[in-house]
């Protein structure tokens, strides 16, 4: 362990306006802790430059899974477990409980939550090119109101978010009407557990009198934020899905995309594995989605 206890402060509010309140009085002293899982790795790295703690843990508001009509309202510190092991979010968000079931191991996953993936902004992080297929909207909350952000506009450079100091992630909204639609999760990493994606694809389609009517594609860990391919999936509307189709695919995700060579894989791997990913996406949505 390289940092010491006795210079850090933990507090532990119990309830989301005195958390607010916290923050408002000291904007960007107060670092928010949740499941601790990304926080923790730099405290024991010696590499935590907040010494002033809020533990949002507790707090009930940010614990829910609420479901409406239209859409349910995931609390930011839901863990990837209460993902998981929710009924609704299985059958109609399966590309978000697959990325719960893969991120870490089973501690983490009953520590680390959605909120905390979304705010560490990492382009790697798996929860997240699935937010961006759901259209999930974000509820970010201070002392001054609250406000909603297309999770689309949230990550805005490399580890670069809209969130303001004195804010924090309440909720993330996912509309309820993608359960017609073929999915596909793809992560490919060194393991299948504790291993960070070299490249991870979430992708939704439906077809149509044998045409792709409406696709979306996401991938993590191929550029500085997690992206959507939106030139690919305008490119595939009224298509058929046929070899040559999957030809054009690969070209336009390679045009796409910006890939860094790092310490888990190379560049030109991850162009390739990107391709391969969507390719075998156009493949199921082929075989799945007359019936779909
Ligand atoms: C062993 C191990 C394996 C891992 N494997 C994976 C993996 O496979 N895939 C993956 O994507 N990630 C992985 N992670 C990273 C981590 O588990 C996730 O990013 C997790 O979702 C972080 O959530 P947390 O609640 O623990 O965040 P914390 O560590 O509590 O916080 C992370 C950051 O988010 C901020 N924050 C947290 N909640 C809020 C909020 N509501 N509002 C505003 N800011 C907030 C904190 O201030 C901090 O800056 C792994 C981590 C470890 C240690």
């Amino acid at each position: 362990m390289r940092s010491d206890p006795a210079e850090y402060r933990l507090v532990s509010p119990g309830n989301l306006q005195a958390a607010l309140s916290l923050l408002a009085g000291e904007p960007a002293q107060w670092l928010p802790i949740a499941g601790g899982t990304d926080v923790m790795v730099l405290y024991s790295a010696g590499k935590l430059p907040n010494r002033k703690l809020i533990n949002i843990w507790n707090i009930p508001e940010l614990r829910q899974i609420e479901v409406f009509p239209d859409r349910i309202r995931v609390g930011a510190a839901c863990t990837y477990t209460a993902l998981r092991e929710h009924g609704i979010v299985s059958r109609e968000f399966p590309l978000l409980a697959a990325a719960a079931s893969w991120t870490g191991g089973i501690a983490n996953q009953n520590r680390g939550t959605l909120g905390g993936n979304i705010a560490n902004a990492s382009p790697a992080a798996d929860s997240l090119p699935a937010l961006l297929v759901y259209d999930a909207e974000l509820t970010l909350i201070s002392v001054r109101g609250e406000r909603r952000v297309d999770y689309r506009s949230f990550h805005m450079g490399y580890k670069q978010t809209a969130l303001a100091a004195d804010e924090l992630i309440r909720d993330i909204s996912l509309p309820r009407r993608f359960s017609g639609y073929v999915s596909h999760a793809r992560k490919v990493g060194t393991r299948n557990a504790q291993a960070i994606s070299k490249v991870c694809l979430a992708a939704l389609g439906q077809i149509a009198n044998g045409t792709i009517r409406d696709v979306r594609l996401a991938l993590g860990s191929v550029a500085p934020v997690p992206l959507r391919l939106t030139e690919t999936e305008h490119a595939f509307i009224g298509k058929r899905i046929e070899p040559s189709l999957i030809d054009t695919a690969r070209k336009s995700v390679a045009q796409e995309i910006s890939p860094i060579d790092d310490i888990r894989s190379t560049s030109r791997y991850r162009a390739a594995v990107a391709g391969n990913l969507v390719a075998e996406f156009l493949d199921k949505l082929a075989a799945e989605g007359a019936n779909a």
